[in-house]
């Protein structure tokens, strides 16, 4: 069996819908489970709903039920053909949305917004698009049928982003949805909500309908787990500054993971780590070109002639020198430094160290002036701003000799102010000034894909 989840964007209306079924329809023979998100932009509104609903502004929040409900409402009309399903699917969308007014009407009175409440309006959009879907596939001959996530996805209760507790989800899915795959129905679920042992409802997290699906495939085995969303995967870079930018075909969970800090808008890297560690690849798709192939994350990729996968850079980066000749052979002076920057809950991101000082970078410099106050208490600080992390990304670039050498021959010219090499083994990050950035990017993408050094993995965009 498979396992296909799609994002908001892939449901976001009826020919969207269309197109997802479509495809659902074409992998029928491999058994697919289908996990949904709920329609773009839903969850926001119904956050925003039940803000609204503390803050006493019940008019504003009706406002915004009565769009979504519309929206729904012109979905499933445009979607569903026969009068009667639509007729009772309206019904039963006009029923959720009275309890959601009535909910919100609740938190308006008692002025209390609790986490718990959060989650139950919150789940009630990936709880409408599964309920439209299913019925339209069902219209689309297709052996349907709609399991509430709630009924296996046990989590503990800790609302708004709550942890799946494996065992009892192991054990529900295998006695419930298992033997309905074997028989060949085609099982709709949500993605992103949950509930507790006691039956209360609860979601994962925002974005959480990718954790769904790699939980519910690692709990059943899944051959493969398939994330529909609207792009076509991870690129060699980011295509607004490298327009020759080239799709990787496939690429390890490591380097992926790399470059999700970089805004490598594709997923968070620990949601699929339950299929990870089950070695189930995880294959990142297009909704909007369903006849492209996407990216495949994998374990262990095979090996290639291509060291370098992927050039990303982030800026807005600030780097922090920190000098201190009492740091020469002391021990506990980096335990100080990054205590101060725990203090201040700022991640530190790139770290290099000589004796008598450490360089790092943050990207949040919110708390920089009293990061740098209190680090002054036992050192000396300068700061430089304005800067950008460059980095480079391949699960061979430690073996390869050379690799290092056509890295700064490309920026010969270009002044780098920080490197880190080595924590990974699978990245080199640079830190230069952020007004060259993208000449950087585009000259180390000319250097390492312009030609495509492997076809084996990388392809063209938009060749489909
Ligand atoms: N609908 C939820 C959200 O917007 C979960 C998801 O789409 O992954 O966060």
């Amino acid at each position: 069996m498979i396992v296909m989840k799609f994002g908001g964007t892939s449901v976001e209306d009826a020919r969207a819908m269309n197109t997802m079924i479509e495809v659902v329809s074409r992998e029928r023979q491999r058994n697919p489970v289908v996990v949904l998100s709920a329609i773009a932009g839903a969850t926001n509104t119904l956050l925003g709903t039940a803000q609204f609903a503390v803050e006493s502004k019940l008019d504003d929040a009706n406002r915004l039920l009565n769009e979504l409900l519309e929206r729904h409402v012109l979905i499933l009309e445009n979607l569903i053909t026969q009068r009667s399903n639509i007729q009772e699917l309206i019904l039963e969308v006009r029923r959720r949305f009275d309890e959601m007014k009535n909910l919100c009407q609740g938190i308006a009175i008692l002025g209390e917004l609790t986490n718990r409440s959060r989650d139950a309006i919150a789940s009630v959009g990936e709880r409408l698009s599964t309920l439209i879907v299913a019925r339209a596939m069902v219209e689309h001959g297709l052996p349907a049928e709609l399991v509430d996530a709630r009924s296996f996805m046990v989590t503990d209760d800790r609302y708004v982003s709550a942890t799946p507790l494996f065992p009892h989800i192991e054990e529900r899915t295998r006695a419930l949805l298992a033997p309905k795959i074997a028989s060949g129905t085609i099982i709709v679920t949500q993605g992103f909500i949950g509930s507790t042992v006691n039956g209360i409802t609860t979601t994962l997290g925002r974005g959480g309908s990718d954790y769904s699906a790699a939980i519910i495939g690692a709990t059943l085995g899944a051959e493969e787990i398939q994330i529909w969303t609207d792009v076509d995967g991870v690129l060699t870079a980011d295509p607004r500054i490298v327009t020759a930018a080239k799709k990787l075909k496939v690429i390890s969970f490591r380097e992926a993971s790399e470059l999700a800090y970089f805004g490598a808008r594709v997923l968070h890297p620990s949601t699929i780590l339950p299929a990870v560690k089950k070695n189930i690849p995880v294959i990142v798709l297009n909704s909007k070109r369903p006849n492209s192939t996407g990216t495949r994350i994998v374990a262990d990729p095979p090996k290639s002639n291509a060291a370098v996968k992927s050039i990303a850079s982030k800026k807005g980066i600030t780097v922090i020198n920190i000098q201190s000749t009492r740091m020469l052979m002391a021990y506990g002076f980096l335990e100080s430094i990054f205590s101060v920057f725990s203090r201040h809950t700022t991640p530190v991101d790139l770290v290099a160290t000589s004796e008598v000082a450490v360089s790092l970078t943050i990207d949040n410099s919110n708390q920089l002036g009293d990061i740098v106050k209190d680090l002054e208490q036992f050192a000396e600080v300068s700061v430089l701003n304005n800067k950008a992390i460059l980095c480079i990304v391949g699960e061979q670039m430690h073996s390869t000799v050379g690799i290092a050498d056509r890295i700064f021959r490309a920026l010969a010219d270009i002044n780098v102010v920080m490197i880190s090499q080595g924590a990974s083994e699978i990245n080199m990050s640079l830190v230069i000034d952020e007004a060259q950035i993208n000449e950087a990017v585009k000259r180390l993408h000319g250097e390492f894909f312009e030609p495509i050094p492997a076809l084996e993995i990388f392809e063209s965009i938009g060749v489909n």
